[in-house]
C-alpha cells in the first residue's frame, strides 16, 4: 500500500464516475508484472470522454485487475477539430505518424490511397492502439480515432462543407509558407500529407480547387512524410491550435 501520486494511465473503455467498478484486461500485464502495481495502489484512468480519474486497485490477477474509481483528477480536454489525413508509408513510420499526431493534438487521424501511394495494406487496429499508447503516455484524455483507409478521391468526393486543409504540397518548397493565411480561420480544419512518391498532378489540380483549401510549403527542403507531418502539425498548432491556452497558464 503506498500513497506516492499516482503516475501511471491506463486507458479503459467503461464510463468513469466515482465508485464505478473497472475491469481492466489489457493492460493486467504492464500494471502487475511492469509496474509491480498491487492491491492498494492507486493508478489515472481515462476512457477519452469522461476526463482523468484515480482508481485504486482492489483486486490483482494475471489475467484482469480490478479497480475502483475514486476521484476526477482531471477535466475532459478535447483537441480542436483537426483531421490528419496522410498517405500510409512503412509500419514503423506510419506508427510514428500517428503517435505524434495523438501527443500533438490532432481529433481524428485518416489514413488515404493517394495515386502515388505504394502502402500495402494497414492494420488500424494496430494503429488505433499506437494512439492510445501516446494518449496514456502523454497525458492527454483525448484518443484520436484512426479511421480504415480510403482513396483520396473518394474521401474528396464527400468532402465536408466548411472543413478548410492546409494542403502541404512538396510543389511548393521553397515558396514562401502563406501560413499567414491560417491566421484567424477558426473552425474544422484537415492537415494533408502526400505519400515518399508526392501528389499526382491530377491530385495536385484537384486539391488547389477544393474550396477552402490553403496550399502550403513546409520550407525549402523536401521533408519525409513523417518529419512533414509533425512539422505541419506543429505549425497549423501554434497558429490556430490549443497551444496558446496551455502555454499561457502558469
Ligand atoms: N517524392 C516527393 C516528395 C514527397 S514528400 C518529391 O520528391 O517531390 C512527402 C509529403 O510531405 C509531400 O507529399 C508533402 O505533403 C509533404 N512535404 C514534404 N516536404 C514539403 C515541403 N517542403 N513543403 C510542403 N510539403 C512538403
Amino acid at each position: 500500500m503506498t500513497d506516492r501520486a499516482p503516475k501511471i494511465r491506463v486507458f479503459v473503455d467503461a464510463a468513469l464516475h466515482e465508485g464505478q467498478d473497472l475491469a481492466i484486461v489489457e493492460q493486467a500485464h504492464y500494471l502487475t508484472n511492469v509496474m509491480r502495481q498491487g492491491v492498494g495502489d492507486a493508478i489515472l484512468v481515462f476512457n477519452g470522454r469522461d476526463g482523468e480519474w484515480r482508481a485504486r486497485l482492489t483486486r490483482v490477477g494475471k489475467r484482469e485487475v480490478s479497480a475502483r474509481v475514486e476521484a476526477c483528477t482531471a477535466p475532459q480536454r478535447n483537441p480542436p477539430d483537426l483531421w490528419l489525413i496522410f498517405a500510409p508509408i512503412k509500419k514503423t513510420r506510419t506508427d510514428f505518424i500517428v503517435e505524434k499526431a495523438a501527443e500533438l493534438g490532432a481529433a481524428r487521424i485518416c489514413p488515404v490511397q493517394t495515386a502515388h501511394t505504394n502502402a500495402e495494406r494497414i492494420r488500424v487496429d494496430r494503429l488505433q492502439a499506437h494512439a492510445v499508447e501516446a494518449a496514456e503516455q502523454c497525458g492527454g484524455t483525448y484518443v484520436p480515432q484512426v479511421t480504415a483507409l480510403e482513396r483520396l478521391d473518394r474521401l474528396l468526393d464527400a468532402w465536408p462543407a466548411g472543413r478548410r486543409v492546409m494542403f502541404c504540397d512538396e510543389g511548393r518548397a521553397g515558396a514562401s509558407t502563406v501560413l499567414g493565411d491560417l491566421h484567424g480561420q477558426a473552425g474544422p480544419w484537415a492537415i494533408l500529407i502526400g505519400p515518399e512518391g508526392g501528389f499526382s498532378q491530377a491530385e495536385r489540380d484537384r486539391l488547389t480547387q477544393l474550396p477552402g483549401a490553403v496550399p502550403v510549403s513546409l520550407g525549402p527542403r523536401i521533408l519525409r512524410a513523417d518529419t512533414a507531418a509533425v512539422a505541419a502539425l506543429a505549425l497549423w498548432q501554434a497558429v490556430l491550435g490549443d497551444w496558446d491556452a496551455a502555454g499561457a497558464k502558469p
